[in-house]
């Protein structure tokens, strides 16, 4: 499932690839991607341009100049700048068809991305209640979103009303880096713990973008690579386990991460 590294990703093919050339048609493949009604999204988008992007969390939202538009990738969402028909990508849902010929295909592979427009990116952020990115926000700000908060700490990882951008695949790796054990309440760990869980955020998220979500190319250091059963810790060779949290399986060394 693509998280912040991956649309952070795709933001920066947006940006390279599709800004300031004007948008003559759009083709709807399948209009269950979208979260608006068809006719508003040709409406808010034909004769526009993509000015800029900015990317919150999972979500990408594009400037339209009046309106934005709002990408979320879902669980196998992508994007393709392309030329000729012929090269139209399988499984895309939307095309953008610009001036210059060339095209910008929303991809999903299952229905789970959508499209969306608003009016207005803070009024977006706050009818999604999404927290601080986890990618740009302060030490003050993370600080911040900790307050009042007792839950478990993979819990709180993954809850895009804390801190917007984590998955499951990404905070496994936060975790196992800060040595801590998935299942730790949040409200236990002390000052310096909290500073380094933060560090480790933007560290893991930061080395994710470079390898622009790329997870097949990790070194054997990290945990990524061994995040399956009958695997072994890179670090103590203990045998990783694995613990189910609001649906989702995390990846842990139960040596490295006791607390
Ligand atoms: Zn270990």
């Amino acid at each position: 499932m693509p998280e912040l590294p991956e649309v952070e990703t795709y933001k920066r093919y947006l940006d390279e690839t599709s800004l300031d050339q004007i948008i003559v048609s759009i083709k709807v493949i399948d209009n269950r991607v979208l979260d608006v009604d068809e006719s508003y999204l040709r409406k808010s988008v034909i004769n526009n341009r993509f000015k800029s992007s900015i990317r919150h969390g999972k979500y990408l939202l594009v400037n339209l100049g009046q309106k934005y538009l709002i990408m979320h990738f879902g669980m196998t969402g992508d994007l393709t700048y392309y030329n000729k028909k012929d090269d139209e990508p399988k499984f895309s849902k939307v095309i953008f068809h610009f001036n210059n010929d060339f095209n910008l295909a929303y991809i999903s592979r299952r229905m789970f991305g959508r499209l969306d427009i608003t009016d207005s990116f803070k009024d977006f952020i706050k009818k999604k209640k999404l927290g601080p990115d986890a990618f740009k926000m302060s030490l003050d700000e993370f600080k911040g979103a900790l307050t009042r908060r007792i839950a478990i700490v993979k819990n709180l990882l993954l809850n895009q009303s804390f801190v917007a951008g984590i998955g499951n695949i990404y905070s496994d790796e936060i975790l196992f880096r800060t040595k801590l054990n998935p299942k730790i309440k949040i409200d236990s760990l002390d000052e310096c713990k909290v500073e380094e869980l933060y560090t480790n955020i933007k560290e893991v998220l930061q080395y994710g973008i470079e390898k622009q979500g790329d997870l097949s190319t990790y070194p054997d250091h990290f945990l990524i690579p061994h995040r399956k059963k009958e695997e072994h810790c890179p670090i103590c060779k203990n045998e990783i386990e694995y613990v189910d949290l609001s649906g989702r399986r995390g990846f842990f060394c139960p040596n490295c991460q006791k607390r």
